[in-house]
């Protein structure tokens, strides 16, 4: 007798790159480790992953359908054409808010005098997944200031299920390698606290949460 299919989870991954010209591109700091590490954890507990990652340094986790894009709207293509029979989405992804209006198919000259850029909004992929909603959705949050007050306002606009909200702390880089301290809020608003964890462990503890959530 066959046993019940794996569960499904899409998991996205490192930052996303803006095209200015053919050479040159706006992006951010993320190295992609806490999603690579989210899909791992996935991966170890039986789940089929699907892993959307921007440009990172890391090799893609074994076991995985990994799917490599640039820009922003690169991944929210492949996350809408991926997404139908998942269970589960964390978007773990820096997706970069903005892009530049328009993008040079040659290298900007140094004498065309390029001052500024204009720049447009990027689709919010976690809010649009939230309005058509068919799988358990997990935000990332990161944050200067207010970090809980803004990660619960973000969970509701975006109507997910849970949020991992990371401070931004002077001196101490919450991309990388370093340990780091995450608050989780769930949809019906409890907060766990967790400090001074590797991002292994908190993916571990982050799955096992969203595992633990009731599926639609
Ligand atoms: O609004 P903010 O960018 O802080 O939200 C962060 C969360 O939303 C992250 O989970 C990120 O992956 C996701 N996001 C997105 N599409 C964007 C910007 C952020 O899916 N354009």
């Amino acid at each position: 007798m066959k046993g019940r299919p794996a569960k499904r989870i899409l998991v996205t991954a490192g930052p996303t790159r803006e095209k200015i010209d053919s050479v040159r591109f706006i992006s951010n700091y993320s190295t992609g480790s806490f999603g690579y590490e989210i899909a791992k954890a996935a991966k170890r507990l039986g789940l089929e992953v699907i892993v959307i990652s921007g440009p990172t340094a890391l090799k893609a986790p074994r076991g995985v359908k990994f799917i490599g894009v640039e820009s922003a709207r690169e991944m929210f293509g492949a996350v809408l054409k991926n997404v139908k029979r998942c269970d589960y989405v964390i978007m773990a992804a820096a997706v970069c808010d903005w892009r530049p209006a328009g993008v040079s198919a040659n290298k900007i000259k140094k004498h065309h005098g390029l001052t500024a850029l204009k720049l447009i909004k990027n689709p919010d992929i976690l809010k649009r997944l939230g309005k058509h909603k068919k799988a358990i959705l997990v935000g990332f949050a990161l944050e200067t200031e207010d970090l809980e007050e803004n990660a619960r306002k973000k969970l509701h606009e975006k109507n997910l299920d849970i949020i991992v909200a990371n401070r931004l702390k002077a001196g101490r880089s919450p991309f990388g390698k370093d340990k780091t301290d995450v608050l989780i809020i769930d949809r019906a608003g409890r907060l766990t606290k967790v400090q001074n964890k590797s991002k292994a462990e908190l993916a571990n503890i982050i799955v096992d949460k969203v595992l633990s959530c009731n599926i639609y």
